[in-house]
């Protein structure tokens, strides 16, 4: 790498998957698993939806992460549509599949006004929930302090009334016993600086890890920005949608990635989250091309 401010433990390595929907969409994530795997990351988190086909799908691919390969799972959690009863269940079913990370999350909100909301109103509950859950269950649950994560937010969460406010919700979260947090996509890299900054003037000593996504795919980033309110830079989209082909695109999309990732480097990131979207080939190129050092040792995630 060629950052000048390199930390001195080697930053971690993560990458994101998704449950696969159908069989085929299965055997690709396991062959996307197998070629992750030999790039030895820190952890895979494991997204989490909480209809029960979505829910089963999380859980099997879970359970495939800690049966059948060396790779540790972070399993995400959302507390939307739960209670505090179903979510204490959940984290002891994912204890004892063998997680020992948990991304403590609320879920997107439900569109219809009507539909139960849960009886956790944020993530910082959560985090509560799953500590509660740990004390009282001891050394039996884990065999070790649970790592619990969060979300972080580079540009305003779309409810929150401003950037700093979602600053202050993570020191919420920090004060509830999260031990890192994972960042929101965003496609400028002033904007994780900036989120580093205010976090530590505010207090926030946890580990701040820069979600990045390789930039390749014009679709995806238009379905991203309506999920999360994120505008991809208009000069990325428009490189996109003059380029040849599929292969340009994603050259352009892993540079830009690169470039964001170098970026958080150069400010002090402990690593890089890569959001793979089940496909391995651009997270793989965006690695090689910031040249991350392999012989990594776990940082403050899953232990
Ligand atoms: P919260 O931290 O609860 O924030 C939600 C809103 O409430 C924000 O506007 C915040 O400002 C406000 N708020 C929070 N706490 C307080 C408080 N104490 N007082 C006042 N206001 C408060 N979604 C999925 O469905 N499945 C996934 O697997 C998933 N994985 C994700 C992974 C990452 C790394 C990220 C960044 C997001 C992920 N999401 C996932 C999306 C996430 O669920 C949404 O962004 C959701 O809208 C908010 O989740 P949160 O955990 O940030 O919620």
């Amino acid at each position: 790498m060629t950052s000048k401010k390199q930390a001195a433990v080697p930053p971690s390595l993560s990458y994101e998957l998704y449950p696969p929907a159908t069989p085929e969409a299965g055997e690709a994530v396991l062959r996307t698993i197998d070629e992750l795997e030999a790039t030895r990351p820190d952890y895979v988190s494991v997204t989490y939806s909480g209809t029960p086909a979505r829910r089963l799908a999380s859980i099997e691919l879970i359970g495939h992460l800690t049966s059948n390969t060396r790779l540790r799972p972070l399993a995400h959690l959302c507390c939307v549509g739960e209670t505090r009863a179903s979510l204490d269940l959940l984290v002891r079913q994912l204890v004892a599949l063998g997680v020992r990370g948990l991304l403590a999350l609320r879920g997107d909100l439900p569109q219809d006004p009507q539909a139960v909301r849960g009886e956790l109103p944020f993530a910082q509950s959560l985090v509560e929930l799953i500590r509660e859950v740990e004390a009282r269950h001891g050394a039996a649950l884990a065999g070790g302090r649970l790592a619990v994560g969060v979300a972080a937010y580079p540009n305003r969460h779309p409810e929150s009334p401003s950037f700093l406010h979602d600053v202050e919700v993570l020191v919420s979260k920090q004060r509830s016993g999260a031990d890192f947090a994972i960042t929101q996509v965003y496609f400028d890299p002033a904007h994780y600086v900036r989120l580093l900054t205010a976090a530590r003037a505010a207090g926030v000593t946890i580990p701040i890890i820069p979600g990045v996504m390789p930039l390749g795919n014009i679709r995806r980033l238009e379905r991203l920005a309506g999920m999360t309110g994120v505008r991809p830079d208009p000069a990325l989209l428009h490189r996109l949608e003059t380029a040849s082909g599929e292969a340009e695109r994603r050259r352009i999309g892993v540079r830009a990635a690169a470039v964001l990732a170098r970026a958080a480097f150069d400010a002090g990131a402990p690593g890089v989250h890569l959001y793979t979207f089940n496909d391995h080939r651009a997270s793989i190129e965006v690695i090689e091309e910031i040249d991350l050092p392999v012989a990594r040792t776990p940082a403050a995630v899953p232990a």
